[in-house]
């Protein structure tokens, strides 16, 4: 039986022209009633901003776009219609108790300006998700406010500086490792430091090594993504936390992957001194498609001074948001971060509780391992290592019969599926990075495997994939230097 026949359908697809290729004039999806005040001669009171000509506008009816939008959204993937084995990215389930309590109108129609007792549920839900973060980080005080990871990184830093000019120093470095995530430099520097960057070994650990020999008096400190992007556990963390304090410098921690050491292992507990969650990856908000994201920090004692204001604290049996807090960075966010996904993490943390939580990171852990079980024998694993809930694989077994890593990644797509993340990390050549995630079913994650078994054994150098979908694979190249827009507007 062939899985590319199992999974795909040919069915019902129709092709989509442009908006402006469907325009037919006169057409329109709202009519105005006849005009009952003066006309007012526009170009009187704009000027030469009033409008010389027609405006260029398709002209459509409202049912030929609502079609032509409803079409195109069936061109799209989504974690809805199977699985989405993007590494890095945690792209999982979202649970719809937790959309059906973040839509209920008690919770939605409030305005961030109503008078605070109205909105004491809403600040104790955001109050209990603190207390929650809290706890699975052991850590002291968490700010819900940035609302994406790379801005938990900006906050962060914005606090580890902030750390050392209240004690009267400037310190201008930041350490990254090569197997931190692109947006722990990237936010560094956007923070003001200078980077220096660790080289992991063959096993892909920082080693405390090679830590000492950039530690001085002027690092302020040092990002470290745990589990790092090749999926492991940086083994040494505690004795580099250490080897930081004792210069005064900070430990942060990159949590975007938490959802593989939920109720496992808690970054206060070994020595992090800030540490950043995607409540849109580990705790399930949806994301991906321009959803909006949210990227609270935890801290410790050193950094809770200087947190974000408004601080959500609670007071006798009162929520109340704290503006005083003379050290603090001040606001990162308009109001207090992305709301809508307080509540869904806040559900599904209540909804799991402890132990669930800790089997959440149990079976992400498990199905990785699962996937590279069954494809070690095919596909290479570039760094050994005891991987946690993703596996890097690259292309060094089939590179030579044509099935390079985009090859293998695209040919996917003619499955049904989204391809893994790839050319990701960096420090792997070709790297083909697949997390699963939890909310996959043995089934599916056997449809990823056996697909990808398929492909390479029906390799044929001469294939271009996909060859389903409704474009082919186009020429990147071309396509940006030969820009050829369709449509062109008749002047
Ligand atoms: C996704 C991710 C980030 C960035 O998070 P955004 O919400 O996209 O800004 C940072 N670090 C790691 C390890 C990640 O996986």
């Amino acid at each position: 039986m062939s899985y590319l026949n199992k999974t795909t359908s040919h069915a019902v697809v129709l092709e989509e022209p442009l908006l402006f290729e469907r325009s037919h004039e006169g057409a329109y999806g709202f009519g105005l009633p006849e005009l009952d005040v003066p006309k007012i001669n526009s170009e009187k009171y704009f000027g030469n901003y009033s409008r010389q000509k027609k405006a260029r506008l398709p002209e459509l009816s409202e049912s030929e776009v609502v079609r032509h939008f409803t079409r195109l959204s069936t061109w799209n993937y989504a974690i809805d219609l199977g699985i989405y084995p993007l590494g890095s990215c945690t792209m999982k389930h979202n649970p719809r108790l937790n959309e059906e309590v973040a839509r209920s109108a008690d919770i939605c129609e409030l305005h961030p300006y109503d008078p605070i007792q109205w909105s004491q549920a809403h600040l104790q839900i955001m109050y209990e998700l603190q207390e929650d973060l809290k706890e699975i980080t052991g850590l002291k005080a968490v700010s819900l406010q940035p609302s994406a990871g790379a801005q938990g990184e900006f906050a962060g830093l914005l606090l580890i500086s902030a750390y050392h000019r209240s004690k009267g120093k400037n310190r201008k470095t930041i350490i990254t490792a090569d197997t931190s995530h692109g947006t722990n430099p990237a936010s560094a520097a956007l923070a003001g430091f200078n980077i220096v960057q660790v080289q992991t070994g063959v096993d892909g650990y920082v080693t405390l090594e090679s830590v000492q020999a950039v530690l001085n008096d002027d690092v302020a400190g040092m990002m470290l993504t745990n589990p790092n992007t090749l999926g492991l556990f940086e083994k040494n963390i505690e004795q580099i936390a250490k080897l930081l304090h004792e210069k005064d410098a900070l430990l942060y921690i990159d949590g975007a992957n938490m959802n593989a050491v939920l109720g496992i292992s808690r970054p206060g507990d070994f020595g992090a001194d800030v540490i950043h969650f995607n409540l849109h990856k580990t705790f399930t908000t949806p994301h991906g498609g321009g959803g909006p994201g949210s990227g609270p920090i935890a801290v410790s004692e050193k950094l809770v001074p200087f947190l974000p204001v408004p601080l959500i604290e609670k007071k006798n049996s009162e929520f109340v948001l704290n503006y005083n807090s003379p050290k603090s960075i001040g606001r990162v966010k308009a109001f207090y971060g992305n709301f809508g996904m307080f509540i869904r993490a806040w559900c599904y943390i209540k909804a799991l509780g402890a132990h669930g939580l800790r089997q959440v990171s149990e079976n992400a852990i498990l199905n990785a391992n699962y996937i590279k079980s069954q494809l070690k024998e095919v596909l290479n694993i570039p760094v050994k290592g005891d991987h946690l809930h993703e596996i890097i694989f690259n292309d060094l077994n089939q590179k030579e019969n044509g099935l390079e890593t985009s090859k293998l990644a695209k040919a996917l797509i003619d499955y049904g599926m989204h391809p893994p993340t790839v050319y990701f990390p960096l420090c792997v050549k070709n790297a083909l990075m697949v997390e699963p995630t939890e909310t996959e079913s043995i089934e599916e994650l056997d449809r990823f495997i056996n697909s990808v078994k398929e492909i390479i054994d029906n390799n044929d150098s001469s294939t271009i994939y996909p060859k389903r979908t409704f474009r082919e694979k186009v020429d990147e190249a071309k396509a940006a230097r030969e820009l050829n827009l369709k449509f062109k507007f008749n002047e």
